[in-house]
């Protein structure tokens, strides 16, 4: 028996969060990873766990199939269909996604992305009130002022803290830690308080008061005493957060989904992005959001540059239209408008509302996963695809918008997202020319 082979993969990328980490140092044995240093007890469990299952490369309902014969059933589906949706694609590459919009544009459907049911709300304000932003880099080289709202850093995003954020030395605060101050803003004490110079804690729901008051005091106007009733802060606690940030050299707020998804949604988001916007009279200051899933910001990148939009875009009428509520899958699926699926590497039929997961499953659809979920074990015909990053190479989006290359540890047996979607639009293609010729005659 031959040895199994053994090597080191430097500078790999991580996908398992937004951080999308590019400094791993994987130890690979054969068909395994074996060690994964620089990775955050998260990115561990990302490599290590990650094993080639043994499943067929297709399965038209439930049954295994042929990739051709699997190709056809699923280019016939989507070429059909009256209204068709292509969902998920955060954790995928952006080659693979790109092909994904070309798919719904090709076949007049709507385009959506798990951002509609994460940091939508942020996409919407950014689309509203713009985004004044940075790169995590001259985060880690200038900020001295680092405010978390609604984020859970410590637990969500490890490494965000040692890489990126508050304890890196930089250009400009060259003791790290020592020339920064953080504070974190939530409805509790999560794990990430402990670390924070100042924890304010605030009353559930009350984040748009709160930026507000904020907004209000940086333009050197006085809230009501009401406010602290009403925010849980007091007026001097939003006294001297004000004053912090309006004479900080480099500030910047990330927010979290217990911003964006909370009472206010996207009025939350404009808040913290027009209080961003409203300080840069006075000094340096940005707004981020703290994105989850690995390519969730890739997914934002290629819809925008796409269609104009990031999310839940109508293509329909051979021009993009963007509804959140309307076009948004979640939506299309409860209110049994859809009549058909593609879905990539997500799985709504594990998360969305019955009323969704039961027009899912009586409509056909086309699910693409490296795993087993439910949605592929309900998908009418479901292809294994490779593991982005750890199988297949290809690009990423950090949180900040900056591009990663992914550089894979092995290869997997089965094709990768773009390969599958590549040859489904070539075979959707065909068979329109295929009805347009017949319809000519
Ligand atoms: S912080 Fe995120 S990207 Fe970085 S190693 Fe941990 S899970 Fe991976």
């Amino acid at each position: 028996m031959a040895a199994t082979e053994l090597k080191i993969v430097s500078n790999a990328t991580c996908t398992f969060c937004g951080c999308v980490c590019d400094d791993m140092e994987l130890t690979v044995e054969g068909n395994h990873i074996t060690k994964a240093k620089n990775a955050c007890v998260l990115g561990k469990a990302w490599f290590l766990n990650h094993h080639i299952e043994e499943r067929p490369i297709a399965t038209i309902h439930g049954q295994p199939a042929s990739l051709d014969d699997a190709l056809e059933a699923a280019a016939r589906i989507l070429a059909n269909a009256r209204y068709p949706i292509v969902y998920g694609l955060s954790d995928t590459t952006c080659e693979a996604q790109r092909v994904a919009v070309a798919i719904a544009d090709r076949i007049g459907g709507c385009v959506d992305t798990t951002t509609s049911v994460c940091h939508g709300p942020s996409g919407m304000a950014f689309q509203g009130v713009g985004e004044v932003t940075c790169t995590l880099g001259e985060v880690k080289n200038r900020a001295d002022l680092v405010l978390f709202w609604g984020s859970n850093p410590a637990e969500s995003h490890p490494r965000h803290w040692s890489r990126y954020s508050t304890m890196p030395k930089g250009l400009f605060v060259p003791n790290g830690r020592k020339d920064r101050t953080v504070v974190l803003v939530d409805v509790r004490r999560s794990k990430s308080a402990p670390a924070a110079d100042i924890f304010l804690q605030i009353k559930p729901r009350k984040d748009f008061e709160a930026l507000w008051a904020l907004r209000a005091l940086v333009k050197g106007v006085e809230p009501e005493a009401s406010i602290e009733e009403e925010t849980g802060l007091s007026l001097e606690q939003l006294r001297d957060l004000a004053h912090r940030m309006k004479t900080c050299k480099f500030g910047v707020l990330f927010f979290g989904m217990g911003l964006s998804m909370t009472r206010g949604k996207h009025l939350n988001v404009e808040a913290a992005l027009a209080l961003a916007r409203d300080l840069n009279e006075f000094t340096r200051f940005y707004a981020k959001p703290m994105r989850g899933h690995g390519n969730v910001t890739g997914a934002d990148n290629v819809v925008s540059w796409s269609t104009g939009y990031p999310f839940g875009v109508n293509l329909g009428r051979g021009y993009p239209r963007f509804n959140p509520g309307e076009f948004t899958t979640a939506d299309t699926l409860a209110r049994g408008e859809a009549d058909a699926a593609l879905i990539i590497a997500s799985d709504p039929m594990g998360n969305f509302s019955q009323p969704a997961r039961e027009h899912l499953a009586s409509i056909p659809y086309v699910a693409l996963d490296p795993k087993e979920t439910a949605t592929t074990r309900g998908a009418t015909v479901a292809f294994t695809t490779a593991t982005y990053g750890i199988n297949t190479p290809g690009t990423v989006y950090r949180m900040d918008d900056v591009p990663i290359p992914l550089r894979p540890a092995f290869e997997s047996p089965y094709p990768s997202d773009e390969q599958i979607l590549s040859a489904l639009e070539r075979r959707i293609r065909e068979l329109q020319q295929h009805r347009a010729n017949g319809a000519g005659h």
